[in-house]
Order: C-alpha cells, then sequence, then structure tokens
C-alpha cells in the first residue's frame, strides 16, 4: 500500500500536537526547582539522641548517612527534570550535612537565619517542589523515633484545630507559597501522619519503631528506595497540592515549661486559654509562625 504523503504529515502534526498538548504523567519535566528540608531523627539508622547531637560519640557518623540520604534526593531529583536544588540543614545546629559529602549539583543553607520559616528557610514561590528527608512524628506519637515538634518544650501546636507534626507546620510554610510536598523520607509513623494530613504524597518509611527501638532498613536500600521514591514523586507532579488551611489562623500551643508559658502568654496579641496553652491568631500565617517560634 503506498501511503499518502499529505495523510502522513497531517497524522505526524496532530501527533506531535497531542505530545506537546498534553505534557504526560510521569515524564521528566526539564527545569524543576526543588527545595529540600532535611531533618536528623528520621536518618536511616537513627535511634537515640546521642545520635543526633554534637556532643554524641557516634554523630559524625549518622550525619555522614544524612548527607547521603540527601544525596539519594538529589539523584532522584534530577532524573525528574531537576536542575536548581537548594537543601535546607533543619536539624539542631542547622551545621550538620557534609558539605564536600553533598551533591555538586545542590546549595546548601547552613545554620538558622532567626526568621519565621526556620526549618524552610530559603523556600519562596519559585520553587516547584518540597521533599522531607530525616523527618519524624510528633510529639507524643507512639511507636515513634525521637518523636517531638520542634523543641522538648512542646506538647502539641494545632491551627485551626489540626494538630500538627513539623511536617504539618513546614507543609503550611511552603503552601504560603504555592509550592506541594511531594515526598517525604522518615519512619513509618511520620509517614503516616503526613498521608492523613496531606492526602497525596509519596513517602518512603525507613524504620519502624518498636517502643523506643527500631527495625531498620540498610542505608543503601533505604537510598535507592528514596532515589526512585523523589523521581516518582517529581514526574506526577500534578498529583500534589500545596498543604493550606483558611485564614485567619488560629494557633493553640501547648507547652510544658513554667517559665516559658508565662512568658508566650505575655506575646502581644497571645491569649492564655489554659494551665498549660497559649493561643494566637492572625489572617497572616507569617505572623502565626514567628510568634510560634518565639514562644517556645
Ligand atoms: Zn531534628
Amino acid at each position: 500500500m503506498k501511503r499518502n504523503v499529505g495523510m502522513k504529515r497531517l497524522m505526524v502534526t496532530s501527533l506531535l500536537l497531542v505530545l506537546v498538548s498534553t505534557p504526560a504523567l510521569g515524564q521528566a519535566r526539564q527545569g524543576l526547582k526543588v527545595f529540600i528540608s532535611v531533618d536528623m531523627e528520621g536518618i536511616t539508622g537513627v535511634v537515640n539522641w546521642e545520635e543526633v547531637s554534637r556532643t554524641g560519640k557516634d554523630y559524625d557518623y549518622f550525619r555522614r548517612i544524612m548527607t547521603r540520604e540527601t544525596n539519594a534526593a538529589i539523584e532522584g531529583a534530577m532524573a525528574a527534570g531537576a536542575t536548581e536544588i537548594v537543601v535546607r540543614d533543619s536539624h539542631g545546629s542547622a551545621r550538620n550535612i557534609l558539605p564536600d559529602l553533598l551533591h555538586r549539583n545542590a546549595r546548601l543553607l547552613r545554620d538558622w537565619s532567626g526568621g519565621p520559616k526556620s526549618m524552610m528557610e530559603g523556600i519562596d514561590e519559585t520553587f516547584d517542589a518540597v521533599i522531607f528527608i530525616g523527618y519524624h512524628a510528633k510529639a507524643g506519637t507512639p511507636d515513634a523515633l525521637l518523636e517531638h515538634t520542634m523543641s522538648g518544650n512542646i506538647t502539641d501546636i494545632s491551627i485551626n484545630g489540626v494538630s500538627l507534626p513539623e511536617a504539618g507546620v513546614n507543609a503550611l510554610i511552603a503552601g504560603h507559597y504555592n509550592v506541594p510536598v511531594a515526598f517525604l523520607a522518615g519512619d513509618r509513623a511520620i509517614c503516616e501522619q503526613v498521608k492523613d494530613l496531606f492526602g497525596e504524597i509519596e513517602t518512603v518509611s525507613v524504620k519502624e519503631g518498636i517502643g523506643s527501638a527500631a527495625l531498620n532498613l540498610h542505608p543503601e536500600v533505604a537510598r535507592e528506595r528514596i532515589e526512585a521514591g523523589v523521581t516518582r514523586a517529581l514526574r506526577n507532579l500534578d498529583r500534589y497540592r500545596p498543604y493550606k488551611l483558611r485564614p485567619p489562623y488560629t494557633m493553640v500551643l501547648r507547652l510544658k515549661e513554667e517559665t516559658t508559658i508565662y512568658s508566650a502568654a505575655l506575646y502581644p496579641g497571645a491569649r492564655r486559654t489554659g494551665d498549660w496553652e497559649v493561643t494566637f491568631t492572625s489572617d497572616d500565617l507569617m505572623e502565626v509562625m514567628l510568634a510560634f517560634y518565639t514562644m517556645h
């Protein structure tokens, strides 16, 4: 059969149109800008505070694993088309990731700015997606590793009635700039908490808490799963929505220490609403965040 050239051209043109008009789900998208916030308690193998404290004997060992786990996320992001990657060191001193061991295609944001973005310092509306590595469950979660919320002084933080782990607070900050959280790696408990909060999110559980013990993946296996998971998440970015709550934002903060609850209640606009509870409301999310970080 002899093909009609005109028909063939038409077919090729319509095929191209289909390809151009439907950027397919699951394809790499060039030029993605990705923000990676890295905590340490949810890194593979970590089970004890000593391992995430600068003075701890095994701290250097685990900061290497932390850096490599971050690299796995970077490799995964690059495979999905990321060309600009910012890594935010978010744990303790914010000076844990080893700069020369970190993938050369990422820029590293170290230390605390003092501003309300905290673990999300550096995020703005120019980013396409947020990735969380090494994250842990909120204060009071059973069978979770080193669970807490920001400092040991917080029993709970809720905004508009939603009790939040750090991942939830940080997702709200990203959502403020219309950036969705696409992926989280950490212990099983935080993976479950973010699925409950956000609905769609790709997660990799690197360990399962059994009381304060943990059953861990091998770090190499964890890295493989993180790399593949980040690629999958970023290739399907249309699935994820920026995490938002409706203003006004009412934060209820429950604290443990007598002196901090006393001073938190004196914060301009704050009200003492219980023996260990302070409430603060604003239409501006960043004002709420600033109050939160100042109060505890
Ligand atoms: Zn931490």
